[in-house]
């Protein structure tokens, strides 16, 4: 049997290894556990980029949690010497006015960000066409461009992150999937690997993304596997696509789920993909298909929306999959029966910018503290049906 730790962390995707990042800096014992290599190539932090937004509609709650990950993000470029955080800016199209009572998602977030002092960009058609060349705005009415946010690399934090909690003294253990918690009379003892090895523990969290439900089974009812399709295209007419003549965006995202991400700096591609219902699916028995139907929609929205990369080459294709839960909520906190088990996932499609702050809401948590903002990701019951309540994610009426 391993040596025991105060904390074992199972998953070193953004939740687990900023946890684990965050417990050591606390002064404790703390190993990870993930399968294969870190960054593992099918967790969902994996990937050339994710959008850091502040966007979130009516939610205050969350525009305030990526306000405070916004300085962590630039820090992280100096702190790492290394570019991961492109702050490139966010334009946000809208098939509605602004001034539309009724409001939508992009009304609601130009609201949020004038009331909290933000100064976002207002544009009409035109003015976005003519900053931003590569769109056609005829489906649009309105629109606006905010400086704060961009784009992070995030397959390259995790393994920065990976890296700097190897400094600390993380014991970070590669190539080991935890398979089974051992408990005894309510609580946890012990983690046992597919590998064969048994790690002693007084506190296990289990942040393995889309895999936390098959650990822990009791999150079944409340949790759900989601595939997306994400596009790299390569475009023929790269100047277009380069910022500041490009940047992250999102088109009428509630209602169609599409956005994407300005050229990319290393990779040279054009990310795009849909914020929307997504497939359901086991994270290991399902392939994970982008199929010609995918393709056909992707086209038809740059046809309307950015006609100039309609027809170039995708060079790669994806079905990443989000660790949903029924309201779109992370899902943070203590087993209510046994002890010494903390859950942090239910990334929902959006966790990833918060990457400077989950460390610390799950490691509180762990330590049986309390954050300011934990109270909507705890433990919670939720029935069938409920809806998801992140504002930009495209959901079938
Ligand atoms: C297509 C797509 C686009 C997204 N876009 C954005 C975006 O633009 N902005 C944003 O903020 N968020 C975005 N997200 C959401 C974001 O990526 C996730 O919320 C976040 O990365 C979740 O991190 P995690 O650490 O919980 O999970 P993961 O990154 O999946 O990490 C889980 C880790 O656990 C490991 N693991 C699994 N099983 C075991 C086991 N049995 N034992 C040990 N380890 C195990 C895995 O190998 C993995 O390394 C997107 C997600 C997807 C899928």
């Amino acid at each position: 049997m391993m040596k025991g730790f105060d904390f074992l962390v199972v998953g070193a995707g953004i939740f687990g290894i900023t946890t684990a990042i965050e417990l050591r800096k606390r002064g404790h014992e703390v190993a990870v556990l993930n399968p294969d290599q870190i960054p593992h190539p099918l967790a969902a932090s994996t990937d050339i980029s994710k959008i850091v937004r502040m966007e979130y509609g009516t939610d205050r709650e969350y525009m305030d949690m990526a306000a405070a990950c916004m300085p962590v993000w630039r820090d992280w470029n100096d702190f790492f010497g290394e570019t991961l955080f492109h702050e490139v800016g966010f334009v946000l199209l809208s098939a509605a006015s602004l001034d539309d009572p009724s409001g939508g998602f992009e009304a609601a977030s130009y609201r949020s960000l004038l009331e909290k002092g933000f100064r976002p960009e207002r544009m009409d058609p035109m003015q976005i066409a003519g900053r931003f060349p590569a769109f056609d705005t005829s489906a649009y009415a309105d629109g606006f461009y905010h400086a704060v946010g961009g784009f992070a690399e995030s397959g390259r934090v995790v393994e920065a992150l990976t890296g700097y909690a190897r400094q600390l003294g993380v014991s970070v253990f590669e190539r080991q999937t935890a398979e089974k918690l051992v408990v005894v009379n309510g609580r946890l003892r012990a983690v046992e690997t597919r590998e064969g090895e048994r790690f002693g523990t007084g506190h296990a969290v289990v942040c393995a993304g889309n895999h936390t439900p098959y650990l822990v089974p009791d999150l079944m009812p409340v949790m759900k596997v989601t595939g997306h399709p994400v596009f790299h295209l390569k475009p023929s007419r790269p100047e277009l696509f380069a910022h500041p003549g490009f940047a992250v965006f999102a088109a009428d995202i509630s209602n169609t789920g599409w956005y994407g991400f300005s050229l990319h700096p290393k990779a040279g591609v054009v990310k795009i993909a849909n914020h929307g219902e997504g497939l359901e699916l086991h994270p290991d028995r399902d392939e994970r298909v982008v199929y010609p139907s995918d393709e056909a929609h992707l086209r038809r929205f740059l046809r309307a929306s950015i006609p100039a990369l309609a027809d170039d080459p995708i060079v790669y294709t994806r079905r990443c999959c989000y660790t949903d839960t029924l309201d779109g909520h992370f899902w943070i906190d203590n087993h209510p029966e046994i002890g010494g088990l903390t859950i942090g996932s239910g990334g929902s499609g959006h966790g990833f910018k918060m990457g400077p702050v989950i460390g610390d809401m799950i490691a509180t948590t762990a330590e049986g503290g309390v954050h300011r903002w934990s109270e909507r990701y705890r433990w919670r019951e939720l029935k069938t049906g409920v809806a998801q309540q992140e504002e930009a994610r495209f959901k079938l009426k």
